[in-house]
C-alpha cells in the first residue's frame, strides 16, 4: 500500500524519498505549504521541487494555491504558538487528501529538518491521523541531515535560507530582532530551571 509523503520542499524531500525507497515502500509525494512566503518564494520552492521529483520520477499531487491569506487568518494573534498551527494546517490536510486517494498512510518531510520542532510535528501528526483514520508512519529521517544536505548541493537544488512564513523570514535577517529572540529565550530558560528549583 502506497504513503503519501507530505513534502515542505525539494531539499528536505532528497533523505526521506531516499529512506522510502531502501524500504521498498511505495509513495507519492504532496506539496501543499500555505506558510511559504512571499510569492516568488513559493514559487521557486515549487518549481525547484516540481523539478526535482521529475527527474527522479516521483509521482506527485500538488497545491498550486498561494496561500498567504489562509495561513494569516489561522496564525494572526497567535503569532508566538505559530509553529504548532502551521504544522495541524499542513498535516491536517495531508492526512485528509491521504485518506481521500486511498493512501494505506503519510509522513512528512517535516521529521528530516533538525530545526523544527519534532516533537510538536508527532504530536500534530498522530492527531490529525486520528481525526482522519489514517495511519501515521513515524521515521526519523533527521538522521540523514548531512547526507541530504550533501546530495542537494551536489544536485544544484535551491536551498532557501529561512523556514518559510513572513515571521521566519524577518527572524532570519533582522539582527535587532535576533537578539531580543536570544534574550527572551535566554529570561525563559533562566525563569524555568529557577520555578524547577523550588521545593514543592
Ligand atoms: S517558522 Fe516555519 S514552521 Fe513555524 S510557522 Fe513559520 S513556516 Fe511554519
Amino acid at each position: 500500500m502506497s504513503i503519501l509523503l507530505h513534502v515542505c520542499c525539494a531539499p528536505c524531500l532528497v533523505f526521506p524519498a531516499s529512506v522510502m525507497q531502501g524500504e521498498g515502500r511505495e509513495f507519492s509525494c504532496y506539496f501543499y505549504n500555505p506558510n511559504i512566503h512571499p510569492y516568488r518564494e513559493f514559487r521557486k520552492r515549487l518549481d525547484t521541487f516540481i523539478e526535482f521529483a521529475g527527474s527522479r520520477g516521483y509521482s506527485y499531487i500538488i497545491d498550486r494555491n498561494y496561500g498567504l491569506k489562509q495561513f494569516l487568518r489561522q496564525v494572526v494573534f497567535n503569532e508566538e504558538a505559530r509553529c504548532g498551527l502551521c504544522y495541524r494546517m499542513r498535516l491536517g490536510r495531508t492526512a485528509k487528501i491521504a485518506v481521500e486517494n486511498g493512501y494505506s498512510g503519510f509522513t512528512s518531510t517535516l521529521l528530516y529538518s533538525t530545526y523544527q520542532n519534532h516533537a510538536l510535528i508527532c504530536n500534530q501528526a498522530r492527531q490529525a491521523a486520528q481525526r482522519q483514520g489514517v495511519g501515521f508512519v513515524y521515521r526519523d529521517f533527521r538522521t540523514g541531515w548531512q547526507q541530504g544536505i550533501d546530495e542537494s548541493i551536489s544536485l544544484g537544488l535551491y536551498r532557501q535560507s529561512y523556514c518559510g512564513c513572513i515571521f521566519s523570514e524577518q527572524e532570519r535577517y533582522d539582527n535587532r530582532l535576533k537578539k531580543q529572540l536570544r534574550i527572551l529565550r535566554k529570561n525563559d530558560v533562566q525563569s524555568r530551571g529557577t520555578s524547577d528549583d523550588k521545593p514543592e
